[in-house]
């Protein structure tokens, strides 16, 4: 299945995710011989740079972070003559009829047949502005070939800032059209939850308030803010983490089989799962949400700033870096089961996995400690890294009497090392070119999202007197997010870097 002739048109060229992301992950496509007949990326940039300096800096990308690394120059050079760079403002209305100028031109040179794929890889205060004037122009009509919109994370900022983008790109381009991508959802262990649950018969019968205890997910990464410090300042855990891709992954642990699997039944799934989010009103936050800050700290014999220390982040600043929910599904097959979710800078490793943690037997025939019990049947699905699945289960310990033990049952990705693992981007990117939006986040499910979240970050701005708890750099966040979980005679799991060695 090739995707139609066209041109990938990059607002914001010159930036970081062009170079590190989107050019390698497309050339890794064309290595692989997916993209189609004819193809070019018009770069755009108000830096002055040119094919020629557009390309060099391309090359260098290539080179660096393409999974398939180029075998030969003459193969690199035919795909960086298919690179075009034109230098202009997104803010100035005026140049936009520039723009579509050296659109026609590349158009006809290609004979791409006026299909563009915009890519929006510029800051978000551009993300109303560039679609609106494309429109303006009858750059977003499909009369003439298809024209479709990426937009990167953030989608707002909050449940108001969501709704008004959504609106505005609304206003411009169909639903059909916009393409919101996360990272996440390019993951193939994002894609293997879906696998893991509807084709296997042994676990959907489970997969319920029946027999599911509770639910754990953790994104932990083991690095501060580094220099992204003035990003981080206006967004936090909650908003970098928690609203997008945890969530996200709540809706594909917890959705409903979806009558088929493709864009609009799976979306319809993963939105609903959003809607039946039970609201955590505002005075009800400090109970169901803790939030922390990583504070200096010794690692290794290796002196470690706190957050309030790093570049570009204020002395009393009250940003989350950690922050930990426990929430509630009020439908059907969820009904009083909670899920804990957890994500957090500077934690001991990183690691972003699923727990599906299943009831213990009614009736402890063997373990003295009823607690014990209780742990020995956990699902764990490892997004990342070392990705994979785990069963863990008791097992008799061989000797006299019936002591039971831990044992684990476990699939690692890298078993399968013939097999060539897309980047997330690579996969996104081509889903996109063959106009399949299934991997992609829809408007409402977004919205929905925030919806939930935003008492939780309001009630955090407005009222002082719930804490920003610190947590000293390299521990698994403020000791306060252990009782959110161990109120209910549950600990969290603490991950090991590698899903093998677990012995949790
Ligand atoms: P970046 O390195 O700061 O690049 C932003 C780009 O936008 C620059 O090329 C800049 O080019 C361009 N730009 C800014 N104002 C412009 C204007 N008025 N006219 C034309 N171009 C303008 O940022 P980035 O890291 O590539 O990220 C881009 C977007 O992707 C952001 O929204 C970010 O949140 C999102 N994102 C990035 C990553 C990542 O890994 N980097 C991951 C997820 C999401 P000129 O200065 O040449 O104009």
């Amino acid at each position: 299945n090739q995707p139609k002739n066209h041109i990938l048109v990059i607002f914001g060229a010159s930036g970081d995710l062009t170079y590190r992301k989107l050019v390698p992950a497309v050339f890794d496509l064309f290595d692989q011989g997916l993209l189609p007949e004819k193809f070019a990326i018009l770069g755009l940039g108000r830096t002055d740079l040119g094919d020629t300096a557009f390309r060099d800096k391309m090359k260098e990308g290539i080179k660096q972070f393409a999974l398939n690394k180029p075998d030969s120059e003459e193969k690199l050079n035919s795909y960086l003559e298919k690179l075009h760079y034109f230098s202009f403002d997104t803010k100035d209305p005026d140049e936009y009829c520039l723009l579509k100028g050296k659109l026609r031109e590349l158009d006809e040179a290609y004979e791409t047949e006026g299909n563009f794929i915009y890519y929006l890889a510029t800051p978000p205060s551009m993300y109303e502005i560039i679609p609106a004037q494309l429109d303006e122009q009858g750059l977003s009509d499909e009369s003439t070939g298809f024209k479709r919109l990426i937009v990167e994370k953030p989608f707002g900022y909050d449940l108001k800032t969501a709704q008004k983008l959504n609106k505005s790109l609304l206003t411009n381009f169909k639903e059909e059209q916009i393409y919101r991508i996360d990272h996440y959802l390019g993951k193939e262990t994002v894609q293997n939850l879906l696998v893991t649950r509807f084709s296997n018969g042994i676990f959907e019968p489970l997969w319920n308030r029946n027999y599911i205890h509770h639910v754990e997910i953790t994104g932990a990464e083991n690095i501060g803010v580094g220099n992204r410090g003035g990003y981080y300042e206006g967004s936090g855990a909650m908003r970098d983490m928690i609203q997008n891709h945890l969530l996200l992954l709540v809706g594909l642990v917890a959705m409903e089989p979806p009558a088929l699997i493709d864009s609009t039944n799976i979306r319809n799934e993963i939105a609903k799962v959003f809607h039946s989010l039970r609201p955590i009103q505002e005075k009800e936050v400090a109970q169901y949400a803790i939030r922390g800050q990583y504070i200096a700290s010794n690692i290794k014999g290796k002196q470690v700033k706190g957050y309030r220390e790093e570049e570009g982040v204020a002395t009393d600043s009250r940003t989350e870096t950690f922050a930990a929910i426990k929430l509630f599904i009020d439908n059907w097959r969820w009904a009083d089961v909670p899920f804990y979710i957890r994500s957090g800078k500077m934690l001991p490793t990183r690691v972003t996995e699923i727990v599906i943690h299943f009831k213990a037997t009614p009736h402890h025939l063997f373990a003295d400690d009823e607690s014990i019990c209780k742990n020995y049947n956990q699902l764990v699905i490892r997004i990342q890294p070392d990705e994979g699945v785990l069963m863990k289960f008791g097992m008799k310990v061989p000797g006299a009497g019936f002591k039971v033990q831990n044992v684990n049952m476990d699939f690692h990705y890298s078993d399968l090392s013939e097999t060539y693992l897309p980047s997330a981007y690579e996969r996104l990117l081509l889903d996109c070119m063959l106009g399949d939006s299934t991997l992609y986040h829809r408007g409402d499910a977004v919205e929905a999202a925030w919806k939930f979240v935003d008492p939780i970050l309001n009630a955090w701005k407005n009222d002082n007197s719930i804490p920003v708890h610190g947590y000293p750099a390299g521990t698994w966040g403020p000791d306060v997010s252990d009782d959110l979980i161990e109120q209910d005679d549950i600990t969290w799991r603490y991950p090991c870097k590698n899903l093998a060695n677990d012995g949790n």
